[in-house]
């Protein structure tokens, strides 16, 4: 259990701002806004002006712990090393697909502060050395599409981005490409396959895309909140970006908040936040006076945790971990007493079976078979060895796929059945 910073004890989510600095500003997404407010493009100017190697970039974010923020946690400054040194074609690719039930937290940067994505992806471009850069987001964000690439205009328009960038020999370009909301276009091979113009299917990794990726040259992949952090790093240094957070989990991440609940939404929090203090006080607690009966604590892809076991819990990767779920994407789904748990899994099911691409056969068929499963059951037309199958299925979907949609579906069903077998008593014949 990660020690919760003394600090920490009293002080509201206003109080730790990286991120949403500029929330509530009425004209945040203004580059003017962005440079006077929020000492913008100042870590682009640090690094291209004032000396800083790409290596001493890469080192800077290494130093400050960061860990990829759409969901797996690996450390940003590491995937960026891996990146060949020396010439050569190179991409940075911006993940903004955001599918993860429950997840809007990258909506809500473009909404806020689309220019800290911005120069994140220029510093980053320059760390790796890429000429050019794709913001990959989900046709359906129609808003934020048009935010990203008035933000990208007027960078280019005030000379952060094009040819020779302050003189510094540097040249980058960014583009804005949108998806077609294809879940599995998140994942990054598949979103890869998708930007070269092929069918959005995942490929199997290794060759990770740091190595070989978007046309089969070396690629980074990073999600929005994990770039748009970078420039605080940059201009406040890793060990003030350590200050927030637990010593395996530093800095602070966005949270959604969704469900019956007073004041759902997207927090920026210290990592290590008690999980039942943010529900209880910073969003108010549950609405009309429920009771609280189980979290969905990262995206629908984290099992799930009963009241009982959120306890203890904190939000940083290893307290989760511990409990038995993930962090993931950091998509909280509150769960009151009353909603049934088979309805809950037949929901969650009917997802994955929609969005598998139907490459792997466990998890093409699995995923079909969980969600008819959990129809019947529902109809009361299943029996009790059709629910024992649900565990049977879904322990053959774990590890033998292409990529993790599969696990992905499996890892719920099993937590649901699990810890609400008596829930789907009642529904089975005999
Ligand atoms: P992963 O652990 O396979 O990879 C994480 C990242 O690290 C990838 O970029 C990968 O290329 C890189 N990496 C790992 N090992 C490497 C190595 N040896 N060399 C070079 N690079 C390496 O996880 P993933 O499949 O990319 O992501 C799964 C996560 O995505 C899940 O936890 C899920 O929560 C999350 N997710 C998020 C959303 C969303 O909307 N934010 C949607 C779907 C899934
Ligand atoms: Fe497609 Fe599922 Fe295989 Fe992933 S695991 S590649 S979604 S079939």
């Amino acid at each position: 259990m990660p020690v919760i910073k003394n600090e920490y004890q009293g002080r509201k989510p206003d109080e730790f701002r990286i991120l949403l600095g500029l929330e509530g500003h009425p004209d945040s997404r203004n580059i003017k806004t962005y440079i006077e407010k929020s000492n913008g493009y100042k870590a682009l100017e640090k690094v291209l002006k004032g000396g800083m190697s790409s290596e001493d970039v890469i080192n800077t974010v290494k130093a400050s712990g960061l860990r990829g923020r759409g969901g797996a946690g690996f450390p940003t400054g590491l995937k960026w090393s891996f990146v060949p040194k020396g010439p050569g074609e190179k991409y940075l690719i911006t993940n903004f697909d955001e599918g993860e039930p429950g997840t809007y937290k990258d909506c809500y940067i473009s909404e806020v502060t689309p220019h800290s994505l911005v120069e994140g992806k220029i510093i980053a471009s320059y760390a790796i050395g890429a000429q050019k850069s794709y913001i990959y987001i989900r046709g359906e964000f129609y808003n934020e599409i048009k935010w990203c690439e008035k933000a990208i205009q007027e960078a280019y328009d005030a000379g952060y981005l094009g040819e020779n960038i302050m003189s510094s020999g540097f040249t980058h370009h960014m583009d804005v490409y949108s998806g077609a909301g294809a879940y599995i276009c998140g994942e990054e091979t598949g979103l890869i396959s998708s930007l070269e113009g092929k069918k959005g299917q995942p490929k199997l990794k290794p060759p990770f895309p740091a190595v070989k990726g978007y046309l089969g040259k070396p690629t980074v992949v990073n999600n929005v909140e994990s770039l748009a952090v970078v420039p605080w790093i940059i201009n406040n240094g890793p060990e003030a970006y350590k200050k927030f957070g637990t010593e395996k989990s530093p800095g602070t991440k966005l949270f959604n908040v969704s469900g019956p609940i007073a004041r759902p939404g997207c927090y920026e929090l210290p990592l290590g936040y008690p999980l039942m203090r943010f529900l209880n006080e910073d969003c108010g607690g549950l609405l009309d006076g429920k009771k609280l009966k189980a979290v969905i604590p990262g995206g629908s892809s984290a099992p799930i945790l009963t009241a009982k076991e959120c306890e203890n819990v904190t939000l940083d990767y290893e307290s989760i971990a511990a409990a038995g779920s993930m962090l993931g994407s950091g998509a909280i789904i509150v769960i009151p007493e009353g909603v049934g748990m088979p309805s809950v899994l037949e929901n969650l099911m009917d997802f994955y079976s929609h969005e598998s691409c139907g490459q792997c056969t466990p998890c093409r068929e699995g995923t079909g078979w969980l969600y008819k499963m959990s129809k019947h059951i529902l109809k009361g037309n299943a029996t009790k060895a059709d629910f024992n199958r649900i565990n049977t299925v879904a322990n053959n979907m774990r590890g033998k796929t292409i990529c993790v949609l599969s696990d992905a579906a499996a890892d719920p069903a099993r937590a649901i059945i699990a810890k609400y077998a008596h829930e789907f008593e009642p529904y089975l014949k005999g």
